[in-house]
């Protein structure tokens, strides 16, 4: 659908309209964005923070952008230290149940998860749906026991584009189930997985403690396990053995990466364009956020390999610990939280590679109209759709809250939970040609805000 510009003076010449358009066909022809993704996947591997192959992606990122001319710095940070260990689990007493047999439950520790005894624990299961049925519960028949949080993801509303609303709904019960499960008395916690894999999969993510509150051991279970515990603890009580063996190493230090492409005019005003660079341990972390660091580098690549140097600078950053607390994006707030008046706009993906309808933008209502040629210059590859959202990504939403300008390509996310934090969060659900329409919006985005007469309005 094509769409009229409105009446208003438009805050790009043709010359750069014209740009727009071939930074658009670039992005969509050039393989770089894939080749990129395939070694940090394939060849670096998982990257979980402070581990070395986190470490590993940090040195190739910067190398990479080094080689294509822009100036890398490494902002040092301090990053949790999590490793995982053993896990398993298995019903060992149940009603109905074959004498001298269990039956194997598909777990996973949470992030940040503490051990249970290396030998594992045996407990009951309690199985709650949700914070009001466990509220319901008298406390006495908790303790002792192991509780599961068994509060469905919605796939239904995933399935029609609301996954990040299923995941909002879900995820407070991973986050604080043990520290709801230790004020309550439990010896270990289990949440049913926040995500929509089917084939028995689970979905790690970061849990929280609270000081004060007992620190319990916490491991997400499969949907399909979830579902046996329920119907197994509705017909009487059900014993389960739980063995964790995840250990919080010391702090490490780590880094974002921060390439400027170097503005013409004003190289102290910036664009960000961005993903995390950290991922989960259990897969190779292609859509979360391999995806976000790699079409974020294209947007450089293509500005190099072109020779387009915009008036403002544009600057990639590789977020670390993304996931266990951004604790890379606190670090940068703490250096240039000061300068966001400098801080012309802010882009991150991290909702995967799938097709961008268009941009989710955070600012004042004039910022939609002003957007309009932007829009239209990626109408051709269906990525037109521009809307305001109250927040744009986890990463700069420190620079939101300071008044700037944010944005995020709007993907299409029907599928992305299916994956999300799971073992099958690997290069080969990235489809090349929407992670090249992805890099093709934030390259034509970051572009157009960089070099526009006047700032972004704010
Ligand atoms: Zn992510």
């Amino acid at each position: 659908m094509a769409r009229i510009l409105g009446a208003g003076p438009s805050a790009w010449t043709p010359e750069q309209i014209a740009t727009m358009a071939k930074l658009r066909d670039a992005a969509i022809a050039d393989p770089y964005a894939l080749d990129e993704l395939r070694h940090l996947t394939d060849n670096i591997g998982p990257r979980l923070s402070g581990s070395p192959q986190a470490q590993q992606a940090v040195e190739y990122v910067a190398a990479e952008l080094k080689a294509l001319g822009a100036e890398v710095t490494l902002e040092k940070t301090s990053v949790p230290h999590w490793v995982r260990g053993v896990e398993t689990g298995a019903v060992v007493e149940w009603k109905g149940m074959t004498p001298g047999t269990t039956q194997k439950i598909v777990l996973t520790a949470l992030g940040g998860s503490v051990a249970t005894p290396e030998a594992g624990i045996t407990a009951e299961v309690v199985v709650v749906n949700n914070w009001a049925e466990l509220k319901a519960l008298d406390p006495a028949t908790i303790k002792g026991k192991i509780l599961l949080f068994n509060h469905p993801f919605d796939k239904q509303l995933a399935a029609q584009q609301g996954g990040i609303y299923a995941y909002g709904d879900g995820v407070g019960y991973r986050a604080a189930a043990p520290i709801v499960g230790g004020s309550v008395g439990a010896v270990a916690v289990l949440v049913r997985s926040v995500g929509g894999a089917d084939y028995r999969i689970p979905h790690t993510g970061q849990t929280q403690y609270a000081s004060g509150i007992e620190k319990i051991p916490a491991a997400a279970v499969t949907a399909e396990d979830a579902d046996l515990l329920a119907d197994l603890a509705s017909q009487g009580p059900v014993k389960m053995h739980l063995t964790l063996t995840p250990q919080a190493l010391p702090d490490a230090p780590s880094y974002n990466v921060i390439a400027d492409w170097k503005g013409s005019e004003h190289p102290e005003q910036v664009v960000i364009v961005s993903g995390h660079l950290d991922s989960w341990d259990l897969a190779t972390g292609a859509i979360d956020d391999g995806a976000g660091i790699v079409v974020s580098m294209q947007a450089i690549h293509l500005l190099s390999k072109l020779g387009i140097h915009p008036k403002r600078t544009v600057r990639f950053v590789a977020w670390m610990a993304e996931e266990e607390g951004s604790q890379g994006a606190a670090t940068y707030m703490q250096e240039y939280g000061k300068d966001a008046a400098n801080h012309i706009g802010a882009i991150e993906s991290d909702l995967g590679a799938g097709h961008p309808d268009g941009v989710m933008w955070a600012g004042k209502p004039a910022l939609g109209e002003w957007l309009q040629p932007v829009a239209q210059a990626l109408d051709p590859i269906h990525a037109q759709t521009f809307q305001s959202s109250p927040e744009t990504g986890e990463d700069i939403n420190g620079l939101t809250e300071k008044g700037v300008p944010s944005f995020a390509p709007t993907q299409d996310s029907r599928f992305y939970f299916n994956y999300h934090h799971t073992p099958a969060d690997t290069f080969d659900k990235v489809n090349p040609r929407e992670l090249a329409e992805n890099a093709a919006v934030m390259t034509v985005l970051a572009y157009a805000l960089a070099d526009s007469a006047d700032p972004a309005p704010r």
